[in-house]
């Protein structure tokens, strides 16, 4: 049965320390309770407070932390089954795989394409986030010096692929401070794996097939002292992938074989159905997806598809708030109010574009809703111009006083004029408008 926040409070250790993250006790057992926090990020909860704890408010998914730096993600901590059910938190991270035959330089455009390449959508910047290597060659020394290639090349978060433990352990003496997964631990390895993931602190990937033989697996590399567990599950078919994954999260959000509760990787290497595989892998629970460098084409499906899937759907798309220009304005360009919703950003500015009348936009932080939801819910007012005129410094940009504001919100049109002491010109209720109006009413 799930416990209270009081409950949770009672069994801490009520030393208001922070070092679990949170200012005090209570607001950790407030997450504890909403199963938004891990019990051992306490420190000094002893064992039997701990697996108290541990069965009943940790999140049915853990949460796993790939790479150190500016580019490393977590995965896991998901909850449901279904997106419209909530929403899922952790987009899976997208690597591309190289291998320690492959030439220096075709590592290296590898390398570079995923520390550079971003596509830039609604707003967001979606990008590859890491490189995985595998040792085909069986040798320490080249395994090493490609991932010290990788590694020379970027700061990117990393799969080591490797059966012989002596090539992981020469990759691990470079990188092994960047907490690289370490791929793979197998019946026959585990506890070599186990020993190497524990010395570096790193994640490690567990490798069978089948529900029975990964979950005992699992238990092999807890009782070592490996908490930190990616689950490969070996499919034989896209299709086995589903029926594997779909059982998989079922199992762990319902806590009905906890030591399920891991994030899932997949290897989308198939040369023919990588595609799929990549597809399949976003919006079936796999978090670590593995692919070799993808055509342009490719890239911006799994990156556009990972965006949708992982986009809350409860919580509109939304530009970031301030002062944005349209071509090159001068001091005497418009100036055009409107909200941070960023479909009608997206859908104004394109209008705006095909007038060429070089103007600012002015964009006001609504939370994301649209013009209309927003003066209905009294999130678009006149102190929110104000205040938004002031702190965008949108007087030292033109050399007049005039506010164009949407059609929608007209109602609001003499309270901005009262608030700011800008003349307000009320705009067309549809963007497609806006060029005809600048070019009638803006240059009368
Ligand atoms: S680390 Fe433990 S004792 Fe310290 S504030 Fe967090 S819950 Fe309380």
């Amino acid at each position: 049965m799930a416990l209270k926040a009081l409950d949770i409070y009672k069994l801490l250790p009520k030393k208001n320390c922070k070092e679990c993250g949170d200012p005090t006790c209570l607001t950790f057992a407030m997450k504890l309770a909403s199963g938004k926090a891990d019990v051992d990020l306490c420190p000094y909860l002893d064992d039997q407070a701990k697996s108290v704890l541990g069965a009943t408010t940790r999140p049915p998914i853990r949460l796993i932390k790939l790479g150190v730096g500016e580019r490393s993600f977590a995965v896991g901590e998901e909850s449901v089954l279904y997106r419209h059910d909530k929403t899922f938190y952790h987009p899976p991270g997208l690597l591309f795989k190289v291998s320690d035959t492959q030439s220096a330089e075709e590592i290296t455009a590898a390398t570079i394409r995923v520390r550079d390449e971003t596509l830039t959508r609604v707003g967001t910047d979606l990008r590859f986030n890491g490189i995985a290597i595998e040792n085909t060659s069986g040798s320490p020394a080249v395994y090493a010096h490609a991932v010290a290639t990788v590694e020379e090349n970027a700061d990117l978060p990393l799969v080591l692929i490797a059966k012989n433990t002596e090539a992981l352990n020469a990759a691990l003496i470079q990188v092994g401070s960047y907490q690289p997964l370490i791929h793979a631990a197998t019946k026959e390895n585990f506890r070599e794996m186990c020993a190497i993931a524990k010395k570096h602190n790193c994640p490690l990937a567990v490798k069978a097939h089948g529900l029975d033989d990964i979950t005992s697996l699992v238990k092999e590399c807890l009782a070592e002292g490996v908490k930190k567990l990616v689950l490969d599950l070996c499919p034989q078919s896209l299709g086995n992938y589903i029926t594997l994954s779909t059982a998989i999260r079922q199992l762990a959000i319902s806590r009905a074989v906890p030591d399920l509760g891991y994030p899932v990787y997949i290897d989308a290497t198939h040369p023919s159905l990588q595609d799929a595989a990549i597809a399949l892998g976003i919006v079936k629970y796999a978090s670590v997806i593995i692919s070799p460098p993808l055509s342009p084409a490719s890239s911006k499906a799994a990156l556009t598809l990972r965006q949708n899937i992982y986009t809350d759907p409860q919580k509109p798309i939304q530009m970031n708030p301030g002062l944005y220009r349209v071509g090159t304005p001068g001091k005497d360009a418009p100036v055009l109010m409107t909200v941070n919703f960023s479909l009608t950003f997206f859908t104004l500015q394109g209008y705006l574009e095909s007038s060429r009348v070089p103007c600012f936009l002015l964009i006001v932080d609504t939370e994301g809703l649209s013009v209309l939801t927003a003066v209905a819910a009294g999130k678009l007012n006149e102190t929110l111009v104000r205040d938004s005129i002031r702190k965008f410094n949108v007087e030292n940009e033109v050399s007049h006083k005039t506010l164009i504001i949407p059609g929608y919100s007209a109602p609001l049109s003499g309270m901005i004029e009262e608030a700011t002491g800008w003349k307000v010109l009320v705009g067309p209720r549809d963007a497609a408008e806006i060029g005809e109006f600048l070019h009638e009413e803006w240059k009368k």
